[in-house]
């Protein structure tokens, strides 16, 4: 599923209500660093063509959506980046952050600003001040354990959960923890996330990362992987039940 323009919605979203989206990323295939095998975007391409969507080009979009939406009076809850892959990758992204924050101030004043990122950019200082001037910074983290997270998120490059966290206690008590989890078998090696071992490192992240909140989901659409297994509700409630009794806020996605 991809997303031709750059803002898109609005959408009714799992975690973040009536949610207005905005794809810096190209309209043609994804662009990410990690090549997640349960990516709604499908697997990423080789194309060499592909360009970022341009900050001139997302701010007229944004402001004329919005002042739309105003009109009708159908507010957004969240202006959320989200889209074709990693937003964080924008080289514009800090720019693009500051032109929405300015614009949600004059139409939609309650909205959210969200973003979904993979965590991956956070040794670059300006997107880590850009994400502590929204209001939901949420950065995935799939598995406290190097090697379920490469079978799972296929980083396009040298990967360190060390490092993941590390970068991320620059947002602690600020950015909200997304974990997907999942069972299934994939490149003929069994994944599940959900173990006890998983867990216990999942845990031991979280106490790392010290999170503002934490978000909890399994798939809910088509992978671009075949042979994975959501993992229910009841057991979705158990694993954030560890984070609670730790004083965590954890919601699940239904
Ligand atoms: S980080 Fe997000 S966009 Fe990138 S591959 Fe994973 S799910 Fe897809």
């Amino acid at each position: 599923m991809l997303f031709n323009e750059p803002v898109f919605g609005p959408i009714h979203s799992r975690r973040l209500g009536i949610s207005l989206g905005i794809n810096l990323l190209p309209a043609e295939s994804k662009l990410c660093n990690f090549n997640c095998i349960y990516c709604e975007c499908g697997w990423n391409t080789k194309d060499k063509k592909k360009k970022f969507n341009r900050r001139n080009d997302i701010k007229k979009h944004l402001e004329l959506k919005l002042k739309l939406l105003k009109d009708e009076k159908q507010y957004p809850d969240s202006i959320t980046f989200s889209g074709n892959g990693e937003p964080t990758m924008h080289p514009e992204f800090s720019a693009i952050i500051d032109d929405t924050i300015t614009l949600r101030n004059q139409y939609a004043p309650a909205a959210k600003i969200s973003v979904l990122s993979n965590a991956t950019m956070l040794a670059n200082p300006d997107v880590v001040t850009a994400l502590l001037k929204i209001d939901n910074a949420i950065l995935k983290l799939d598995s406290g354990i190097d090697e379920t997270a490469v079978l799972i998120n296929k980083p396009q490059f040298s990967y360190s959960i060390d490092k993941i966290i590390e970068n991320m206690q620059k947002l602690k008590k600020h950015m909200i923890l997304q974990t997907m989890f999942l069972r299934g078998i994939y490149d003929g090696k069994q994944i599940d996330n959900t173990t006890k071992s998983e867990i216990n490192a999942w845990i031991d992240a979280i106490k790392k990362i010290e999170p503002r909140k934490i978000m909890i989901y399994s798939i809910d659409r088509k992978t671009p992987a075949d042979n994975l297994q959501k993992v229910n509700f009841d057991e979705l409630d158990k694993i954030a039940e560890h984070a609670r009794k730790l004083g965590y806020e954890a919601l699940v996605a239904k």
